[in-house]
């Protein structure tokens, strides 16, 4: 299945909850699930109401794979890979989808959603390493660099981002707001990651 193209808001109200894929709009009043908390559709307006274990499992999966913006194929990848690892499954899950290229590009701070993050390297617009890509799903490690390319540093938004007295970036990230340049410099931890997607029923889910 390809990624998911349509209206992002729907995406929060089937879950029920924000999953701030709309940058500032998020923030405000006319986030729809502040304005219409229901599941979208025509049926009655709200039937969150119980659900087996399986569509728990099949909801925390979803939520992860929309709140990241990956298809269900790669996710499932994912998934597989990090049952593979050493390490705790839902840390390292959570390590895959956090050291992206997009989702690092929104730690950071210069995108205000992980959709704009992914469009800047679709667009061409960062150069990892010094060279320019256009793979949002490459994965950085410890000692990797990033930035906005020269020319559209000062572009109307990116300016913005300079402008931004509230800028902050991840603590993996060493970023800064006014040279558009990011190092990583860590490892994302516990602290760093989406502390709302539930990875136990995520692993359940795919451990069937
Ligand atoms: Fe979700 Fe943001 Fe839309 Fe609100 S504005 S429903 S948080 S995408």
């Amino acid at each position: 299945m390809s990624r998911y193209t349509g209206a992002k808001c729907r995406l929060c109200r089937r879950e029920g909850e924000k999953l701030f894929l709309r940058g500032s709009r998020c923030e405000g009043q006319k986030c729809a699930i502040t304005r219409r908390n229901y599941k979208p559709g025509q049926v009655a307006k709200n039937t969150f109401g119980k659900i087996t274990e399986y569509a728990k499992q099949l909801r925390a999966k979803q939520k992860a794979r929309r709140i990241y913006g990956i298809s269900e194929k790669q996710f499932s990848i994912y998934c597989t890979e990090a049952m593979k690892k050493k390490e705790e499954t839902g840390m390292a899950l959570l390590k895959s989808l956090e050291t992206r290229l997009d989702n690092a590009m929104y730690r950071s701070g210069f995108a205000e959603s992980r959709n704009q993050a992914r469009q800047f390297v679709n667009h061409g617009v960062v150069k990892l390493n010094g060279k320019r890509v256009d793979i949002p799903s490459i994965h950085l490690k410890i000692g990797d660099t990033f930035e906005v390319r020269e020319k559209l540093k000062t572009s109307p938004i990116f300016e913005k981002v300079k402008a931004n007295k509230k800028f902050k970036s991840s603590k993996w990230l060493k970023a800064d707001s006014q040279t558009l340049k990011c190092e990583v410099i860590n490892m994302p931890d516990k602290d760093d990651v989406e502390a709302s997607i539930e990875t136990q029923l995520v692993i359940e889910f795919y451990s069937k």
